[in-house]
């Protein structure tokens, strides 16, 4: 049966819902606030669970082709410069997981997205309309516009990120939390790396309170940093200017990756946000996905992916109506918990100092390379829609 399906926020998710719908026959109106649909930012990480949610919507081989394959996730002691350990990405890891791990360009991800929406007959994109809350009743649903518009179908998905609006309707739980994490993103050309520090692999370097990824983006041209300082923050931000003496400040423990860090030019600095889980996000015609649904710290790397995920099964479950949403949901709760759980939890092991630090380290050493792809497999080896 053919749906009229209302997108709040065209991002990743969003847009990656109405492929999906689309692909099952329903008709998809796609609400973005944003003058423009388009995605700033770098590099992200796509795991192999969220490159089968793209195969499943049929862009699968295409961003394996602008993909950066990775090695080995790397993992540094960033006080001491010591290698603790390497998962390695190859062949058992690709067999054993049925993907690669990459690393895109999140532009040019989007565009992906993007330019097939716009292929698709049966998706309409709305720039400049944000939705501030909905109506519904028996007979369908209605996205209210800020201006006064009104657009209606017969479900709603608050695909509209972190702050999203239908999620203040439909969960009302107030404002993000405050990680009180500090995290300064910046880019350089691959040329200013002098050739013995270039590597395939997304590395972590730890330390006391704070940790340092990189890795390589757009073909390897770019390497993409990032930095996490436990700082306590007080009040959120985003996308502020920050000096580079600042950002060698804050991360000085990490004297391990002072070679690397003090290439950073341009930084800039955000205080993370994220959500608890919540048990619910939908409400009769309404539902959430993505970073509405379960926003998460991005420390495994998984936003995104499990976004993707939500897509793909609930684009299947859509002709359902609401029963469909609640079904969605109840598939989708648990997991996404979990791997929120798991972002926030992640800095316990990377940001201990001293005798804690070391017997991570001897931990982490001792395991073998099986035994490190068992510790991430509930997360990389979920096929979403295989088993609808
Ligand atoms: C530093 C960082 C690194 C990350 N790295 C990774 C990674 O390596 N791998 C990974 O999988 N994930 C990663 N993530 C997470 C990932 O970016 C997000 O989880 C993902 O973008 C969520 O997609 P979304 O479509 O749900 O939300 P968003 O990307 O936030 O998109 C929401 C869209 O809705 C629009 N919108 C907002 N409000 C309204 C409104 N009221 N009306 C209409 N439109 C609205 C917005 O303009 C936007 O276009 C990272 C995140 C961060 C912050």
């Amino acid at each position: 049966m053919t749906t009229d399906i209302v997108v709040a926020g065209g991002g990743i998710g969003g847009l990656a819902l109405a492929l999906g719908a689309a692909a099952h026959g329903h008709r998809v109106t796609v609400l973005e606030r944003n003058a423009e649909f388009a995605e700033l930012g770098a590099g992200i990480q796509l795991a192999p669970n969220g490159i089968h949610a793209l195969d499943r919507l049929g862009l699968g081989a295409a961003t394996r082709a602008i993909a950066t394959p990775i090695e080995a996730l790397r993992f540094m002691d960033g006080v001491t410069g010591e290698h603790v350990t390497s998962m390695p990405l190859g062949e058992a890891y690709r067999e054993r997981f049925g993907n690669p791990y990459v690393v895109v360009h999140r532009g040019e991800l989007y565009r992906l997205l993007l330019d097939a929406c716009r292929d698709t007959p049966g998706i309409t994109l709305r720039a400049g309309s944000p939705v501030t809350g909905y109506h519904q009743d028996a007979s369908g649903v209605t996205a209210l516009l800020a201006g006064g518009g009104r657009v209606g179908g017969a479900l709603l998905v608050g695909a509209d990120g972190i702050h999203s609006a239908v999620r203040a309707q439909v969960v009302a739980d107030g404002a993000p939390r405050n990680s009180g994490i500090t995290v300064y993103r910046a880019i350089i050309p691959m040329r200013q790396v002098p050739p013995p520090l270039r590597s395939w692999a997304v590395t972590w370097w730890c330390g006391p309170g704070c940790h340092f990824v990189h890795y390589p983006i757009a073909g390897g041209r770019y390497l993409n940093l990032a930095a996490s300082r436990d700082d306590g923050a007080a009040v959120p931000f985003a996308g502020r200017p920050v000096s580079v003496e600042h950002v060698r400040a804050e991360l000085a423990p990490l004297s391990g990756a002072r070679h690397l860090l003090e290439l950073g030019q341009d930084w800039r600095a955000w205080v993370l946000v994220d959500r608890e889980p919540v048990p619910e996000w939908t409400d009769g015609r309404v539902t959430l996905l993505g970073d509405a649904a379960h926003p998460m710290l991005h420390y495994a790397a998984q936003g995104a992916c499990q976004a993707l995920e939500d897509a793909v099964l609930l684009a299947g479950l859509l002709g359902d109506g609401p029963a469909g949403l609640v079904r969605y949901q109840a598939r989708r709760r648990e997991r996404t918990a979990a791997v929120q759980r798991i972002s926030r939890e992640s800095i316990r092991l990377w940001h201990p100092a001293g005798a804690a630090a070391a017997a991570r380290n001897a931990a982490l050493a001792a395991m073998s390379a099986t035994e490190l792809h068992d510790a991430v497999a509930w997360m990389h080896a979920e096929r979403i829609g295989v088993h609808q």
